[in-house]
Formats: C-alpha cells, sequence, structure tokens
C-alpha cells in the first residue's frame, strides 16, 4: 500500500533490536485517516471471505481491527487479552505468547462466549516479526473450533521469519506493508514489492 510506505518512510524511525517505531500514527498517536484506508484494504482483500469476526489482540491492534470491522459492515470486533492473573479459568480459550518487543511470556485469554466453531474469522495486527502473536490468535481460534479466514497485518518485516512460516502452514496472510531490510544506523528501510 504505497500511502502507508511513504508514511513509514516519512515518519518511522528504525531502532536497535529491528524494531520499528511508528508511534506517531500507527502506534500512540493514530492517523485516523490512514486507519480507515488501512481498513478498507483489508474489507477489499478479504471481500468475499464471509467474514463474521474479527479477531486482535490488545493493545496496538484494537483500533486497526475497529476500523477494519466497520469496513466490512459493522462485524463484531473481538480482542484477546493479555492475561495477568495465573488462574485460568473453564470459561476461556487461552494460549501462550512470547512478546517481541518485552522478550518474555504471557496468556492470551478469549472468553469461550464471544468465538463460536460458525464464526469465519480474521485476524488483524500491527506488525508481524516471528509470528508468535499470530499463531497464538490461531491456537485459539482452532480451540474454539472456528474457521481462519486469514490475517491481516499492516507491516510485516519480511526479514524476520514469521510471514514466511505461517504462509508454509497454508495460512493466508495480507501484509499492507512488507519491509525487506531496515538499518538503525542510516535509518534506511526498504520494502518487498
Ligand atoms: P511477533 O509475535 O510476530 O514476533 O511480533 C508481533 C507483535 O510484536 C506485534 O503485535 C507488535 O505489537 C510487536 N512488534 C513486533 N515487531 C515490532 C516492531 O518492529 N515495532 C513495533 N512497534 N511493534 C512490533
Amino acid at each position: 500500500m504505497e500511502l502507508l510506505e511513504q508514511r513509514i518512510i516519512k515518519d518511522g524511525v528504525v531502532k536497535k533490536g529491528n524494531v520499528l517505531k511508528v508511534d506517531s500514527f500507527l502506534n500512540h498517536q493514530i492517523d485516523i485517516e490512514l486507519y480507515s484506508e488501512i481498513g478498507a484494504e483489508f474489507a477489499r482483500l478479504y471481500k468475499d471471505c464471509d467474514v463474521t469476526k474479527i479477531l486482535t489482540i490488545e493493545a496496538s491492534g484494537i483500533g486497526i481491527a475497529c476500523v477494519t470491522a466497520q469496513s466490512f459492515n459493522n462485524v463484531p470486533v473481538v480482542f484477546a487479552k493479555k492475561n495477568k492473573t495465573t488462574n485460568i479459568s473453564d470459561d476461556v480459550y487461552s494460549s501462550k505468547v512470547v512478546s517481541y518487543t518485552h522478550g518474555r511470556e504471557y496468556e492470551i485469554v478469549v472468553s469461550k462466549s464471544y468465538i463460536k466453531p460458525e464464526d469465519r474469522i480474521l485476524i488483524i495486527d500491527d506488525f508481524l516479526a516471528n509470528g508468535k502473536a499470530l499463531e497464538g490468535l490461531i491456537k485459539i481460534i482452532n480451540q474454539a473450533g472456528a474457521t481462519v479466514v486469514g490475517a491481516g497485518i499492516v507491516i510485516e518485516k519480511g526479514f524476520q521469519p514469521g510471514g514466511e512460516n505461517l504462509r508454509k502452514q497454508g495460512v493466508r496472510v495480507e501484509s499492507l506493508a512488507i519491509v525487506e531490510s531496515m538499518n538503525d544506523e542510516t535509518g534506511e528501510i526498504v520494502f518487498r514489492h
């Protein structure tokens, strides 16, 4: 998506540890016009897939999932919560995820009330790096016996293995910008086309 790539070049900041900061328009301050374009693009890509629900993970996925849902005739959005307690109740589906940005493992949970076997679910997230967040969400959808339609990712870091691994497993992954390489010393960002 040209508009998104231009914005990443203009305002993205490459940090050490292969982290791309896009806080000025995606992850902290939000450019809602760009968000709407992103939502419309995901809706175009998955328009014939009978999506009944969008699943994301707190916190940065929620806003993107909401604008996307509006482009899908307001299908419900469910977000996986990062569990803070050690007790997992019987009422939730759960899965463990290793955080890319913090390096620790945490549990994500979704109430069994909000995913049903007949659901056809589009997963939305801001970044794809090693694919752990997506794998955790897919596990939850599988526990519920629902269908994974695919994943819509705003920025994939193509030099990290998540995208390739998931596509090899047969998951449809659509990323609106794929970073081929980035350099924290020069600030250069190159996209894959
Ligand atoms: P993964 O689970 O694919 O390794 O990492 C994806 C998650 O880590 C995303 O939900 C995102 O929050 C975070 N993440 C991974 N890489 C980056 C990055 O370069 N920049 C930012 N802002 N978040 C990232």
